[in-house]
């Protein structure tokens, strides 16, 4: 009885939409592994945000397949109690005169070449949506009227509750501890609560991802980056009709959301702390730091001059050299896929992700191609690096 189709390690955002996709594409016995719980890991210190904005076509396309999911997603999981927290009010992009003043415009023009809905917008325009910023230096603003921000932990676990429904298993507080093999073959896993086998086995484990390393002798190119989310109480709500803004005329690459209707969620777009290992504990984050964030915050936004700090987190990005995932097969191991390295944008991405690593586990043909995402790249020199170079927004 411990003999499976499908192994997933990894009962994150990522996993649980790996897992509900293998059973709904015909999966029979699939089986998660997750150490802690269900979306315990760095999912549950996403700030949520749902866009289409990305500067590499292939990214486009997958948010754009996965916002079509998260816009009907109790009606796709097929389970009317399911809910992912969407709040669709747009997001607005914005530069000055300056570096990040082509890119936008070279980003804001391929999206509307794959059919997205988006807008070039004026000052007063840009007011309107967001009546709490001053926008007096930006060069050129793109408002996504199909874009918002939703709750990555919900979707996980709605995610996993549909998988379960649909037959999978899926145990927590389970540490793999490697993979059991079978000359170069994947047979299984080997874990804190015994042995396990299948002969195909996805890992979706994020940051901890260096464990393939480990087992395999593979190289793992991610490196555990901490990043600290402010939530502002400024004079003026930042309300659910406010869209998500990213402020690229900033020093820290500003982006922000409405935080509960009425705060602001507030974090840098920049890099972060690398972690000498996997580890996403809560980091110290200093009043200095809030002071230069503020700071920021308030040339923006007049008003939140002197904000309060209502709270902070931090939160961990599984960063690849190129800001971009890995999918897909590693091809001197046969029967193990892939998919980690999400830096800081796998959310927005998890149902198109979960479908595509699912067909590949599967072997059927998947919906757009993994090739760009292979590890590959990164032996090969073709990097999938966006044009506004390292950070999320890609
Ligand atoms: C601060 C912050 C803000 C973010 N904001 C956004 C955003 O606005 N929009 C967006 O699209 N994305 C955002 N992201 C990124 C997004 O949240 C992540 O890409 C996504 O949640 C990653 O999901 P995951 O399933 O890969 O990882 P995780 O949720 O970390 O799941 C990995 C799981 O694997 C398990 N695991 C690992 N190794 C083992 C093992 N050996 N045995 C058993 N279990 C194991 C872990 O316990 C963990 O539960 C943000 C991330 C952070 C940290």
């Amino acid at each position: 009885m411990n003999s499976f189709d499908v192994i997933v390690i990894g009962a994150g955002v990522i996993g649980s939409s790996v897992a509900y996709h293998l059973a709904r594409f015909g999966a029979k016995r699939v089986l998660v592994l997750d150490r802690t719980q269900i979306g315990a890991g760095t999912t549950s210190q996403s700030s949520g945000i749902l866009r289409t904005h990305y500067s590499v076509p292939e990214n486009v396309e997958l948010a754009k397949s996965s916002w079509a999911i998260y816009k009907d997603f109790a009606a796709y999981l097929g389970d009317e109690d399911a809910a992912s927290g969407l709040v669709q009010c747009g997001y607005l992009i914005w530069a000055p005169d300056g570096p990040k003043l082509n890119p936008l415009r070279q980003a804001l023009a391929g999206q509307s070449a794959q059919g997205i809905d988006v807008r070039l917008i004026d000052q007063a325009q840009a007011r309107s949506l967001l009546p709490i910023a001053q926008f007096d230096d930006a060069a050129l603003i793109g408002y996504e009227p199909e874009a918002g921000f939703a709750d990555a932990y919900l979707v996980a676990t709605s995610f996993a509750r549909a998988a379960r429904r649909l037959g999978v298993k899926i145990i927590e507080g389970v540490e793999v501890q490697r993979l059991l093999m079978n000359g170069t073959q994947v047979v299984g896993v080997e874990t804190s609560q015994g042995t396990f086998h299948s002969q195909t086995v996805v890992s979706t484990q994020n940051i901890w991802a260096t464990d393939i390393e480990r087992w395999t002798g593979i190289a793992t190119p991610v490196s555990a980056e901490r990043h600290a989310v402010l939530a502002l109480e400024g004079p003026q709500p930042y309300t659910f009709q406010m869209p998500v803004f990213k402020d690229l005329g900033s020093p820290g690459m500003l982006y922000g959301r409405s935080y509960g209707g009425t705060q602001m969620l507030v974090s840098e777009g920049t890099v972060g702390e690398t972690l000498a290992a996997p580890d996403n504990e809560q980091g110290d984050i200093s009043l200095d730091y809030v002071g230069e964030v503020g700071e920021q915050v308030a040339q923006r936004f007049p008003g939140f001059e002197n904000a309060g700090l209502a709270s902070s987190w931090t939160g961990v990005y599984d960063v690849t050299p190129d800001w971009n995932p890995v999918l897909g097969r590693l091809p001197e191991v046969q029967g193990l896929v892939v998919g980690y390295g999400f830096s800081g944008h796998g959310f927005k991405l998890s149902p198109g992700i979960g479908r595509l690593l699912a067909q590949e586990a599967l072997g059927l043909h998947t919906d757009v191609s993994m090739a760009p995402y292979a590890l590959a790249r990164f032996r090969s020199g073709q990097l999938l690096t966006g044009l506004y170079g390292k950070g999320a927004v890609s």
